[in-house]
């Protein structure tokens, strides 16, 4: 087969869907890999390393699509690549298509086939390419809350695990799955007095067991979450539901609850987000404030650390990917039940039920 990978368009988007040893494997497997001139740049891969392994480096995207059956990339297609997709392409990458209706039509239109990264699914019911780039965003979330709390940027002037005779912050996470863990770990580490929120008691289990007494766990209601929020001095938004948009947890009106200068970290915000105040931002400009509240709602995280995403991402793609290259797209799918549950958009149509059903599309 023939594979193509574009260089990422979005702002602040560094990450590159093939790293130069995932090529090697996919070359020595007999396919053709077709990777835009500097498109490894951002994650640290020249041209020759992608050389070095069999790959053909191309001048531009419109000779990568033209000339690749299956493109393989990291963020949603931006309308210019959209609109270089036509019936006989697959598309292979995140989508995070049921809060996007304008990318939805652009795909249907375009006929091509899209399988969605974040909603393939393993052996366990788990979803194996977004667990990676969550692990980043979940360690990530504190990096970015523990910066933004200092008085410097608006913050509360607090130090996270505050020091001998002074109390710690209280970080509030909401989800305990894979980021919510990942930030717990981080949060525990960095002695913040945590408490972990979820509507799942078997995770509330796990996570208790896991951590052993050094966070708290509750579940998740409109009642326990507004009692928490109103002490707390970091919330992390880390809730799930597949392939759906986020539910809104916090409102306006409770930010006035809040204490002044406490942080929302809206890790959400690519499903949408999960406060009704959370509009997507960008690296160059990742936090605003409404009512005094701090919002960090960067859409794309693992962006900035790319070096370590795209490595991470590869890991869990490049089986997948192999799959495709070897058998095509279709067969693949028919074979791979985790992998179908990726088909989002086949000939025109959305083919996921939880996208259709937010997109208000037929199913
Ligand atoms: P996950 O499925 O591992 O965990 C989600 C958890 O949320 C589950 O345990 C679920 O029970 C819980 N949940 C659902 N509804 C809830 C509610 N009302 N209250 C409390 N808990 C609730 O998901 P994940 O992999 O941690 O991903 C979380 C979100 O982060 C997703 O939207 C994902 O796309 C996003 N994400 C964003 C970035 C970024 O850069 N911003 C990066 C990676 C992932």
């Amino acid at each position: 087969m023939r594979i193509g990978v574009p260089t990422e368009i979005k702002k602040q988007e560094s990450r590159v869907g093939l790293t130069p040893e995932s090529v090697s494997e996919i070359v020595r497997a007999g396919h053709h890999v077709n990777v835009q001139s500097g498109a490894g740049l951002g994650s640290g891969f020249a041209n020759e390393a992608y050389t070095m392994v069999g790959a053909t480096i191309l001048p531009d995207a419109a000779a990568v699509f033209a000339d690749s059956e299956l493109i393989v990339k990291v963020k949603e297609p931006q309308p210019e690549e959209t609109a270089r997709l036509t019936p006989d392409h697959t598309i292979f990458t995140y989508l995070h298509l049921a809060p996007d209706p304008v990318q939805a039509k652009g795909l249907m239109d375009s006929g091509c086939l899209a399988i969605a990264y974040e909603t393939v699914t393993d052996d366990e019911g788990g979803l194996p390419l977004l667990r990676p780039m969550s692990q980043v965003a979940g360690r990530m979330s504190l990096q970015v809350a523990a910066w933004a709390l200092m008085r410097t940027k608006r913050g509360r002037g607090i130090l996270l695990g505050g020091v001998p005779g002074v109390m710690p912050s209280k970080v509030v996470i909401i989800g305990g799955g894979v980021s919510g863990t990942h930030a717990a770990e981080i949060a525990v580490g960095m002695r913040a007095d945590v408490t972990i929120f979820d509507r799942n008691n078997n995770r509330l289990a796990e996570l208790d067991e896991q951590f052993r007494g050094s966070l708290k766990t509750m579940y998740s209601t409109a009642h326990s979450l507004g009692e928490a929020i109103r002490d707390a001095d970091l919330i992390i938004g880390a809730v799930l539901i597949p392939g759906a948009s986020a539910p809104k947890l916090i409102s306006r009106e409770q930010l006035k609850t809040m204490k002044p200068g406490a942080v929302l970290v809206d890790i959400a915000i690519d499903q949408g987000g999960c406060f009704e105040t959370s509009h997507a931002t960008t690296h160059e400009d990742p936090i605003y404030d409404v009512d005094g509240i701090l919002h960090y709602c960067v859409a794309n995280m693992p962006g900035a650390v790319p070096r370590t995403s795209t490595y991470a991402l590869n890991n869990a793609t490049l089986p997948f990917v192999l799959q495709i290259a070897n058998k095509g797209a279709r067969a693949a799918i028919n074979e791979n039940p985790h992998l179908a549950h990726g088909l989002t958009v086949d000939a025109g149509k959305i083919a996921h039920q939880a996208v259709a059903h937010d997109l208000g599309e037929p199913y």
